[in-house]
């Protein structure tokens, strides 16, 4: 990995950028060396009703575990995400929204609607019942209003926890329930893909083994008939268009909780993360300011969706904290055809383009036309987030997507962080396709030995990841189980945040992510990340998508299983499998040769596009009858094939 190519910014970046390297390392020498007085500076970067006077007040002992920043200030998120900008960008677009179906118009939302539609929703929320600290449950398709909604809970006071619209009533019902939501909003249908999901009917169902006082707030987004109780449903979209405009923020201290979210479930049953005011909000928009380079006037756009975390922190409240103009994307990469991502690139002038390697893979997989039919010289940066992205992925994103233009971010961060824990910045560092590079301002990653916990200080180092100290954006607590929170993040390594993934730091210092801590595998004595054996399966030309295992093993302890997916048109055989496992063997060394193959149509993925290894890894130990928790698996049908043809009987 050290013989990686590098690739430096470029001389227009490093002249433009808000950080160039010796400012980076500067401001990091500064975050580190005097926490307090960093952070009390970057907190003026939000609008405080009452300013804080403390700033941080952290303790990682197990037992004993609190969060707390800016504790003693008051703000309020919407007021910093709409109001403040009225002054001087009211007329600017603040959402650009693309609907599903190109042929329909896509809306520029500009700060003072904004404005005016939150205060709506905040109000009818209001009338609702909903007050500071209640619970509202959001399950929206990717429009404005699901924005709205978010931004109309901070309005108030309320916590909202958003569902993904494509979850089961089942799940939905769960997280009702988890968080004693008082109301639910949904809509009537989900346009994706071409596809109408009739959300209405889903959060009917799950309602129907909830509390009957939970309401149900309908936004019209088809017009479908759709089935009512008028005891229990409010159809916002009819109500809104005589609610006043206008709605008081609610004054908030800065640690209490903004919102709950669940994390996406790939290593065990998801969590109910909580984040909070203040220092939520300053890390959101300082990383989303940095790290993507955004500049007044650039046309951002993520493409995840609302209901993960990079939706919450990087379409919503970073980008609109910042007076950003964030695109909103309904549909999917691949409708009507894989150029849709292109498209929207081109009509909308993008400036900075984030996504994650899911989909980055996916379109690699459908030829190069595709992308290059598109005008992308809008495009100054390229984002990625989720996973590993494979050298492979990453350098046909730079090349093809990016015209060997745009430097490429790859955010290495999760639910629990609140914001960009390690990325390059790009205009001060180098980057190294697949790698997460640099620690963020006032982060301090420490690489520990897996089984003695000490620290490794030389490089090159490898080991599990953790952070040292604590930054604004952290997560305070899991929703109703702080002790759950203590066990799982300050127990393994007593004093540090336990991230969960492994790492290395290479000889020139910079990180790398190798997965998660669990699937690190240890072949004849040698431990590996699977993010490596996958990689370079995935840089043979007929192979799409793998995914790679332990397995008990008699004679090396572990055996190396992988799950591969071949590129449209390619077929198994015989030939292929030995092709493939003398291609790893030359790409990393005989240690790493694969020991089964397994040809794999589908791999079983989180709904947010992640691979769920621990099925895979259940599957390759022969033990698929337990799988746990799957309900935040995208498409069930892939694992019976699996199974069908699992390789170790
Ligand atoms: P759960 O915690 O429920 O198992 P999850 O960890 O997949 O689910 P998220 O918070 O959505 O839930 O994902 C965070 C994880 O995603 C990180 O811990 C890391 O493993 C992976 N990840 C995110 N971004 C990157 C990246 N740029 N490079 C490598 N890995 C990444
Ligand atoms: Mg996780």
């Amino acid at each position: 990995m050290s013989d990686a190519r590098t690739y430096p910014p470029s001389e227009a970046m490093v002249k433009g950028a808000h950080v160039n390297a010796e400012q980076y390392a500067q401001m990091y020498e500064a975050s580190i060396g005097d926490p307090e007085a960093f952070w009390a500076e970057q907190g003026k970067r939000v609008d405080w009703i009452k300013p804080f006077t403390q700033v941080k007040d952290v303790d990682f002992t197990l037992g004993k575990v609190k969060i707390n920043w800016y504790a003693d200030g008051q703000l309020n998120v919407s007021a910093n995400c709409i109001d403040r900008h009225l002054d001087t960008r009211g007329e600017q677009t603040a959402i650009i929204w693309e609907p599903d179906n190109p042929e329909e118009d896509a809306q520029h939302v500009t700060y003072r609607e904004l404005h005016a539609q939150t205060c709506k929703m905040a109000n009818v929320l209001r009338d609702q019942g909903v007050g500071k600290g209640d619970r509202v449950i959001i399950y929206m398709p990717m429009i404005p209003e699901a924005a709205y909604a978010m931004l109309a809970c901070a309005r108030i006071g309320a916590i909202h926890s958003i569902v993904f619209a494509g979850f089961s009533p089942d799940a939905l019902a769960a997280r009702i329930k988890g968080s004693e939501a008082k109301v639910v909003i949904t809509a009537d249908e989900a346009p994706r893909g071409g596809r109408n999901t009739p959300l209405k009917t889903n959060a009917d169902k799950a309602l129907a083994s909830c509390d009957a006082a939970v309401k149900c707030l309908v936004v019209r987004r088809t017009g479908a008939d759709v089935p009512w109780d008028e005891a229990r449903d409010v159809d916002y979209t009819a109500l809104a268009k005589t609610t006043p405009d206008t709605c008081e923020p609610e004054v908030m201290g800065a640690e209490d909780p903004l919102f709950i979210l669940y994390t996406s479930g790939s290593t065990g049953q998801p969590k109910g993360v909580v984040h909070t005011t203040g220092g939520y909000l300053v890390y959101a928009a300082m990383t989303h300011e940095i790290t993507f380079d955004y500049h007044d006037g650039d046309i951002y756009w993520c493409t995840a969706d609302v209901g993960w975390v990079t939706g919450h922190s990087y379409i919503v409240y970073g980008p609109l904290a910042n007076g950003a103009t964030t695109l909103m994307f309904e549909g999917v990469p691949t409708y009507p055809d894989a150029s849709r991502f292109w498209q929207v690139c081109e009509k909308h002038k993008v400036n900075q383009f984030y996504t994650a390697p899911t989909a980055i893979r996916a379109l690699m997989g459908q030829g190069n036309e595709f992308v290059t039919r598109c005008d992308l010289s809008s495009l100054k940066l390229l984002g990625t987030v989720g996973e590993p992205i494979n050298p492979e992925a990453w350098t046909w994103y730079h090349e093809v997507v990016g015209q060997g233009r745009c430097p490429i971010v790859d955010t290495w961060w999760q639910t629990e962080t609140g914001g960009h824990l390690m990325t390059p910045l790009p205009g001060a560092h180098d980057m190294k396709p697949g790698a997460a590079m640099k620690p963020f301002f006032g982060i301090r990653p420490v690489v520990l030995e897996p089984t003695s916990a000490e620290i490794i200080e030389d490089n090159p180092a490898e080991g599990v990841l953790c952070i040292a100290d604590s930054w604004p954006g952290q997560m305070r607590t899991v929703w109703g189980d702080h002790e759950r929170f203590e066990k799982t993040y300050f127990s393994d390594y007593p004093g540090y945040y336990f991230t969960g993934d492994g790492c290395k730091r290479d000889a020139d210092g910079d990180y790398w992510i190798t997965g998660r801590v669990d699937d690190v595998i240890n072949v004849s004595g040698h431990r590996m990340g699977t993010a490596e054996v996958e990689s370079a399966l995935v840089a043979h030309k007929k192979v799409a998508e793998a995914a790679v295992v332990g397995y008990p093993h008699k004679v090396k302890g572990q055996g190396i299983y992988c799950y591969v997916t071949l590129m449209g048109g390619e077929e198994p055989s015989e030939d292929l499998r030995k092709e493939l496992e003398a291609w790893v063997r030359n790409e990393i060394g005989p240690i790493a040769k694969p020991d089964l193959i397994q040809w794999a149509p589908g791999l079983p993925k989180t709904r947010s596009g992640k691979i769920m290894r621990r099925i895979l890894r259940k599957i390759a130990e022969n033990d698929y009858g337990a799988l746990g928790d799957t309900s935040t698996l995208a498409d069930p049908s892939v694992v019976d094939d699996l199974i069908e043809n699992r390789m170790n009987r």
